[in-house]
């Protein structure tokens, strides 16, 4: 966590301001139900292929029991319809046990006679984890049978699972509504460093978008657009505004059916919009592909950084495709960065997954790493990724454990888990 970087209830909306955390519980001697988000990749053989998920959750899961509560765990895993035993929890209980050096009462059943026996004699520091919510239709339907029966376990609900804040689950908004509720560690983080950025946020507040989609992102644009100082768009994203000025793309990912709202938020950002200049083209979407630079106009600004760079291009020819921003690109970026007091990034800057074209997207995550006074966050599953890929997560404020929870975050949504933890 870099300096800067907000304190729980640091730069919060009023409106969340009030939100329950674990300051506000004793949980000595009691039962806490806590809803984690242990939806965690699994390998073939059904183990756990990446525990970022399960340790995010740590911090709160060790607090409860350091402070004398006995922890009942639940989470979703996956996707399954009713009853899956590929997505059993138990290679994930026996991965949390692993880190915690403790033992986990792993649980074959959501509910039921085993699940309260276990429960009722849960000791102080003993901890059991639920089988995958998702077994139970009740989950996502958010049947206040299955919240009742969930509640009936605990004398406190604790929820920790900002991954699935965006989704009403009786597990997420249910249980809060049948038992005292408080956000967990992870959850009050995520809220504070995401509501840092949405309200009040201390100025410049630039935005870094990019990623594959524009229609992804629409609706994060239109909220954001308004309360930024400047927009910087790249990576696919970016093919599609320049598309929608009429740059010839070539063979480019461009999402004609975006190229209405990529017009849209281009004239209502106006000349805070910072368009690539130059961009890294491909003759083919592979690591092995010829590649080239081509300066790109950017129509709205006089072209500055091409003209420097020597280059004059009116676009991308048939047969090649644009995959990462280019380092004139990557300069202007550098330079609407700097001094920026408040940074969101969501998607990256070109196919970081290929070697050739991840060079937009580290440069951006070094520029990040290296803003002194910023408070700096990164948003979505890829860019996330990213930037651990870059080796830089430890010097960006947050990077958040969200994907479509970010999202409608972002959106300037009130997510249902908030609302729940509210009261409302
Ligand atoms: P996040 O998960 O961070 O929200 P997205 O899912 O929106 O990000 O976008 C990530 C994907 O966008 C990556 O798989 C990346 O390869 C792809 N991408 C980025 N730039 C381009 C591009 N120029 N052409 C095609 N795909 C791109
Ligand atoms: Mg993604």
């Amino acid at each position: 966590m870099a300096v800067g970087s907000p304190q729980p209830g640091a730069g919060l909306p009023t409106s969340t301001s009030r939100l329950p955390t674990l300051d506000d519980l004793d949980p000595a001697g009691k039962r806490v139900l806590v809803r984690v988000d242990f939806n965690v990749p699994l390998t073939k053989d059904g183990a756990v292929a990446d525990d970022t998920r399960i340790r995010a959750s740590l911090p709160t899961i060790r607090e409860l029991l350091d402070r004398g509560a006995a922890v009942i765990l639940m989470s979703h895993l996956g996707r399954p319809k009713g009853h899956d035993p590929a997505l059993r929890m138990a290679s994930v209980g026996a991965a949390l046990a692993a880190l915690l050096g403790r033992p986990v009462h792993t649980m074959a059943a959501v509910t039921g006679h085993d699940v309260e026996e276990t429960a009722r004699h849960l000791r102080p520091g003993e901890i059991m984890l639920l089988e995958n919510l998702r077994f139970d239709p009740g989950e996502e339907s958010d049947d206040p049978r299955l919240a009742q029966d969930l509640a009936a376990l605990a004398d406190a609900y604790v929820n920790d699972a900002f991954g699935t804040a965006h989704r009403a689950a009786a597990s997420v908004v249910g249980v809060a509504r049948d038992l005292p509720a408080y956000a967990g560690r992870l959850m009050a983080r995520e809220i504070a460093a995401l509501g840092a950025v949405t309200s009040n946020p201390e100025r410049p507040l630039v935005i870094v978008t990019g990623g594959a989609k524009v229609s992804d992102k629409v609706a994060v644009l239109d909220h954001l657009v308004p309360l930024a100082d400047a927009i910087l768009v790249g990576g696919g994203m970016a093919n599609t505004f320049l598309a929608a000025r009429g740059v010839p793309m070539g063979d480019s990912l461009v999402e004609t059916a975006a190229l209405a709202d990529a017009a849209r938020i281009a004239a209502a950002a106006g000349d805070k919009l910072v368009l690539p200049v130059d961009l890294v083209v491909a003759d083919a979407f592979s690591a092995e592909a010829n590649t080239r630079v081509i300066a790109v106009a950017d129509a709205a600004r006089d072209d500055v950084d091409s003209a420097a760079a020597g280059v004059h291009a009116a676009g991308i020819d048939p047969g090649w495709r644009a995959l990462d921003i280019g380092p004139a690109t990557i300069e202007r970026f550098r330079r609407a960065l700097l001094g920026a007091r408040t940074v969101v990034w969501n998607g990256p800057m070109g196919v970081f997954e290929l070697a050739p074209f991840a060079e937009g997207t580290f440069a951006v995550a070094r520029i990040l790493a290296d803003l002194p006074n910023a408070h700096t966050v990164v948003g979505g599953g890829d860019s996330a990724a990213a930037v651990h890929a870059a080796g830089l997560a430890d010097r960006i404020g947050w990077v958040s454990t969200g994907g479509g929870a970010t999202l409608e975050f972002l959106e300037g949504r009130m997510l249902p888990a908030v609302a729940a933890l509210l009261g409302q």
